[in-house]
Parts: structure tokens; C-alpha cells; sequence
């Protein structure tokens, strides 16, 4: 998300220097183009550092007039805990959590975060204190080093290497000839899909927010590498609020809570065995995912 405070002449060197690049930054582009309507309200202030307690209450929301995506959502998440969202393609899952950094504003409704709204703080100090994992991560012709500051620009050497090691980037860094200062991308040394997992969360180690989404990576990587992985962000959410927008059950059964999202509303929460029990919609996405091995 930290491309969101980039200044535009950096976009555009980024673009110049990575030319065939574009496809993957391309998502961070349309999201830049999606959200021209939010900005400071007059009035908003920066906010100090968050302790992580989210609120929705009665938000609506839709990407067009009329149809609603989210609808009289209410959900309260404390600070430092861990909710998973499940539900079917389209559900709502991925918007739900794109109205906390305010990509979107909600039509209806408010968010807020340790009692504050968010529209009456200004985006880049709500931004700064959430961090987000996504499948694609964001890689600029650079050293590793660079790439890793990114997550917080004019961080030092010694918090750079940290946020590396905690995030198994260590051994890796030790292999190369040129450590920290290899040069990665297109013209450098090629990342496989679980070291650009690795970067992306030791960015996040780095800028050390108190809240997290997690987009799931939907595309499997191998399971040793996986098993690695969640292990690192298991991590990476330990003492802040974490989001995961789930697209597969398995991994999300040590989530403190599991919401259950389902056309425009939250139908279903509680925790993996509970849910299980119960015989609702969690059970019945749960036996059609696992049926379909
Ligand atoms: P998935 O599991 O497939 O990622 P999801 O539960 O995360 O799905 P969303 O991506 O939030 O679902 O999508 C909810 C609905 O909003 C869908 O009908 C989708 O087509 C629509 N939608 C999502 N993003 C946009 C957008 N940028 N513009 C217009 N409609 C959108």
C-alpha cells in the first residue's frame, strides 16, 4: 500500500526504468485511478498511533448507484485480533476490507478505528498504520535493499536487516554474491513467488503497523513453502489487528473468528469448530471446497 503515498514523478521513473513491469503495476495504478473521489475532508487530522479497534456500523456500499455490494454491514473487531472473511467469489470479502484504508468511502453508514471515523482522519495517517499482503507484490528495479525500505522510506540499515530477518529473508540474502545489494527485478535476480511473499512482509515488519490485511494468495505455492509462509505471518499479525481476506478454507482455521460473507451481508461468525457444528453456510462451503479434492 505504501505505493499509494508515492509521488507521481516516482510512478513514472518506476515505469521508465521497468518497462515490461507494467503489467504487474499496473493494479496498483487502476487502484490510484478507482478512488480519485476520496480525499481529506476539511477538518481531518492526522491521527496518532492506533490501537487497532475497528468498527462498522450499518455500512452500505456499492461500486455503482443501486447496487449495493455491502449492506447494513455491523462488525466490531478488537484491537489485536484476527478475523478471517470466507464466503463464495464476489461475496463482498475483498471490499469489505478496501473501506479501511479508504480506497472506497462507505455510502451508508461509518468505520471507525478506536472510536475516530475514519473520513475525520487525514488517509496518509490512516494509511501509514495499515499495512497489506497481497498476492502480487510490487517489485521496483532496485537493490533488495531498496525494495525492502520501501516499506518505510529512510529506514536504516540495521531495522532493514531485522524486518529481513523476521522475515526468512536471512538465508536467502546470505546466498547471494552481493547480499542486500543485489539488484532484483526484470535485469536483476528473478524473486520465485514465495521470496516476493517474503519481501512484502518484511516491508510490513519494517513499517510496523497496528493493523494488517491479508489478501490470500489464491495461486499455491509449493507446501513447505507455504507452511513457511503462514508461519511468518502468523508472525507479521501477532499484536495487531488482522484482516485475511480468505480464498481458502484451510488456512484459515486458527483465525480468532471466521465472518462469513455471503451476497451483501455478514451471515455467519465463530470460530473453525464452532462454525463446523453448527451446520450452516460455513459448513456447507466447507464441505463443497473439500469435496471437490
Ligand atoms: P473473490 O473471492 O472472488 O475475491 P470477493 O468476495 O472478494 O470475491 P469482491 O471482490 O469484494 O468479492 O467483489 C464484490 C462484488 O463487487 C462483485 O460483484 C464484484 O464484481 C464487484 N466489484 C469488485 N470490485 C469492483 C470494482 N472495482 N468496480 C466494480 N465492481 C467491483
Amino acid at each position: 500500500v505504501g505505493v499509494f503515498f508515492r509521488p507521481v514523478d516516482k510512478i513514472n521513473a518506476v515505469i521508465e526504468t521497468y518497462p515490461k513491469g507494467i503489467a504487474g503495476f499496473r493494479r496498483y495504478l487502476d487502484l490510484l485511478d478507482t478512488a480519485p473521489d476520496v480525499v481529506d475532508r476539511p477538518g481531518a487530522r492526522p491521527v496518532p498511533a492506533l490501537r487497532g479497534d475497528i468498527r462498522f456500523e450499518g455500512v452500505g456500499f456499492g461500486y455503482g448507484a443501486g447496487r449495493p455490494v455491502l449492506d447494513g454491514i455491523d462488525l466490531a473487531v478488537r484491537a489485536g485480533e484476527t478475523v478471517a472473511f470466507v464466503g463464495p467469489s464476489g461475496a463482498g470479502k475483498t471490499t469489505l476490507c478496501a473501506l479501511l484504508p479508504r480506497f472506497y468511502d462507505v455510502d451508508r453508514g461509518r468505520i471507525t478505528i478506536d472510536g475516530t471515523d475514519l473520513r475525520d482522519m487525514t488517509l496518509a495517517s490512516l494509511r501509514r498504520q495499515i499495512g497489506i499482503v497481497q498476492q502480487d507484490v510490487f517489485l521496483f528495479a532496485g537493490t533488495l535493499r531498496d525494495n525492502i525500505a520501501y516499506g518505510r522510506l529512510g529506514a536504516g540499515e540495521a531495522e532493514i536487516r531485522e524486518a529481513a530477518r523476521r522475515a526468512e529473508l536471512d538465508a536467502l540474502i546470505a546466498r547471494l554474491p552481493d547480499g542486500l545489494d543485489t539488484m532484483v527485478g526484470e535485469r536483476g535476480v528473478k524473486l520465485s513467488g514465495g521470496q516476493k511473499q517474503r519481501l512484502a512482509i518484511a516491508r510490513i515488519f519494517l513499517k510496523d503497523p497496528p493493523i494488517l490485511i491479508l489478501d490470500e494468495a489464491t495461486s499455491a505455492l509449493d507446501t513447505a513453502t507455504e507452511v513457511a509462509i503462514q508461519r511468518s505471518l502468523a508472525e507479521l499479525s501477532d499484536g495487531r489487528t488482522t484482516l485475511v481476506i480468505a480464498h481458502r478454507l484451510a488456512t484459515v482455521r486458527h483465525a480468532d473468528r471466521i465472518v462469513v460473507v455471503d451476497g451483501h451481508g455478514l451471515v455467519e461468525q465463530g470460530r473453525h469448530g464452532e462454525l463446523v457444528a453448527r451446520d450452516g453456510a460455513y459448513r456447507r462451503l466447507h464441505d463443497a471446497q473439500f469435496a471437490a479434492r
